[in-house]
C-alpha cells in the first residue's frame, strides 16, 4: 500500500535514469519518452548543459528568498523579456501559480487604472489552467470541480472559437480574457490568427487584459519560443511553466510594463519563486534554445514528425480521425472505438510513452531535440498497436 494520496491512477512503471529521449527502468529497459513529463523535459533527459548548471549552483547556493537580489533571476527575466512582448517577470514554481499571478496582475491593472469594478476573467471551453481553486474555476471542468464546493467566483466561460459569444459575455465587471494559443489537456485544439486577432480587438475595445496561457505550448513546443509568435498577436500577460525549467520546477508571469503597473511592492509574493537553483537551470534552458539554428532544427524535426503522423493517419483512417496541434505539441484524435487511455497503455507495452488528452486525443510531446530515428521508432510502435 502506498502512503501517497490516491489522486493519480499511477502506472507501476518506475524509472531510474534518463538520457536524451529515453527513460530507463532499474533493470535497464529503455522507453522512448514522447510524454516528456507532460511537456516539461523540453531538451530531453540528462542534458549536459542543464546538469552542469544545476550542479554548479548546488555547490554555491540553494535558496535566499525574494528579500534579496538574485542575479541569475534578474538575468533570466531580462533575457525572457528581450524575446517577447513582455517587460516584467514574476517567477513562480508551477503553472497554476503562474495563472494565479496572471489573474492577479490583470485585476490589479484594472484597480490602479480606475476600474476597481473590473475583476472577472473570461475563459473558453476545453481550457485547462490548473488545479488550484481559482484555476479550476477558470478551467470549469465538472470532473475536476466535483466535491470542492462552489466554483470560485469571478470566472465566466464562453465557447471556444466564438467571438460573438465572447463579446456578449463581456460586462462592466470583466477584467481579462484568458486562452491557451494551443490547448493542451483539452485535446490539442489550436487557435488561429483571425481568432486571436478578434480576441485582441475585443480586449482593446473594452479595456481588458488579454492573457495567454503558454504553460504547455510555450518555451519552444510550437516550434517558436512562444506559440503566439506564429500568429503575430501579442497578449498583455502570459503564463509560463513546464518547459521553462527543463524539468526543474519553475514558472513565470510575463507582462508588459502597462499590464504590470499595479504589481507594486507587497501586492504579490512567493517564498520559493525564482529561487537560485530554478533560475540557474532556467538560464541554461534558454542558453540552449538561443543557440543559432535551434528553432530551425526544431521546425525541421517537427515537420518530420508531422509527415510521420500524416502517414499514420492516411494508413489508418478508421482508427485515427484527425491530426491536431502543431510543432512538437501534437495529437492524434482517435476513433471512439479506441479510447486514448488504452492506446497509451498499448504503446507503453511497446516501450513508448505518450499521454492522453481530452476529446479522445493521444498526445505526442517529444523532446524538442528528438531525431528522425526516434520519430521512426515512434511511428512503428503506433503502427503495431493499430494493426
Ligand atoms: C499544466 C498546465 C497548467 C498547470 O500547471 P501546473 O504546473 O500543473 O500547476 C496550466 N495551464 C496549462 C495550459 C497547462 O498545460
Amino acid at each position: 500500500m502506498t502512503a501517497l494520496m490516491s489522486t493519480y491512477a499511477r502506472s507501476e512503471l518506475a524509472f531510474e535514469r534518463g538520457r536524451g529521449s529515453f527513460l530507463y527502468t532499474a533493470d535497464g529497459k529503455a522507453y522512448l519518452d514522447y510524454a516528456t513529463g507532460i511537456a516539461v523535459n523540453a531538451l530531453g533527459h540528462g542534458h549536459p548543459h542543464l546538469q552542469a548548471a544545476l550542479k554548479a549552483q548546488a555547490d554555491k547556493l540553494w535558496h535566499v528568498s525574494n528579500l534579496y537580489t538574485i542575479p541569475e533571476g534578474e538575468r533570466l527575466a531580462q533575457r525572457l523579456t528581450e524575446r517577447c512582448f513582455a517587460d516584467k517577470v514574476f517567477f513562480t514554481n508551477s503553472g497554476a501559480e503562474a495563472l494565479e499571478g496572471s489573474f492577479k496582475t490583470a485585476r490589479r491593472y484594472q484597480f490602479v487604472t480606475g476600474n476597481p469594478q473590473r475583476w472577472r476573467v473570461i475563459s473558453v471551453t476545453g481550457a485547462f489552467h490548473g488545479r488550484t481553486l481559482a484555476t479550476l474555476s477558470a478551467t470549469n471542468n465538472p470532473k475536476h470541480l466535483e466535491g470542492f464546493g462552489p466554483r470560485v467566483d469571478g470566472f465566466d466561460q464562453v465557447p471556444f472559437g466564438n467571438t460573438n459569444a465572447l463579446r456578449t459575455a463581456i460586462t462592466e465587471e470583466t477584467a481579462a480574457v484568458v486562452i491557451e494559443p494551443i490547448q493542451g489537456e483539452g485535446g490539442l485544439t489550436a487557435t488561429d490568427k483571425s481568432y486571436l486577432e478578434a480576441l485582441r480587438a475585443a480586449c482593446d475595445e473594452y479595456g481588458l487584459m488579454l492573457i495567454f496561457d503558454e504553460v504547455q505550448c510555450g518555451m519552444g513546443r510550437s516550434g517558436k519560443l512562444f506559440a503566439h509568435q506564429w500568429f503575430d498577436v501579442e497578449p498583455d500577460i502570459m503564463a509560463l511553466a513546464k518547459g521553462i525549467g527543463g524539468g526543474f520546477p519553475l514558472g513565470a508571469v510575463m507582462a508588459s510594463e502597462r499590464a504590470a503597473q499595479g504589481m507594486t511592492p507587497g501586492t504579490h509574493g512567493s517564498t520559493y519563486g525564482g529561487n537560485p537553483l530554478a533560475v540557474a537551470v532556467g538560464n541554461a534552458v534558454l542558453d540552449v534554445m538561443s543557440e543559432p539554428g535551434f528553432f530551425d532544427q526544431v521546425q525541421t524535426r517537427a515537420s518530420n514528425l508531422e509527415s510521420a503522423l500524416s502517414e499514420l493517419h492516411a494508413r489508418h483512417p478508421n482508427k485515427i480521425q484527425a491530426l491536431r496541434g502543431m510543432g512538437m505539441i501534437r495529437g492524434l484524435r482517435l476513433d471512439d472505438s479506441l479510447p486514448a487511455v488504452e492506446a497509451v497503455q498499448a504503446l507503453r507495452q511497446q516501450q513508448v510513452l505518450t499521454v492522453p488528452a481530452g476529446d479522445n486525443v493521444l498526445r505526442v510531446l517529444p523532446p524538442l531535440n528528438t531525431n528522425s530515428d526516434e520519430i521512426a521508432l515512434f511511428s512503428r510502435a503506433v503502427t503495431s498497436i493499430l494493426n
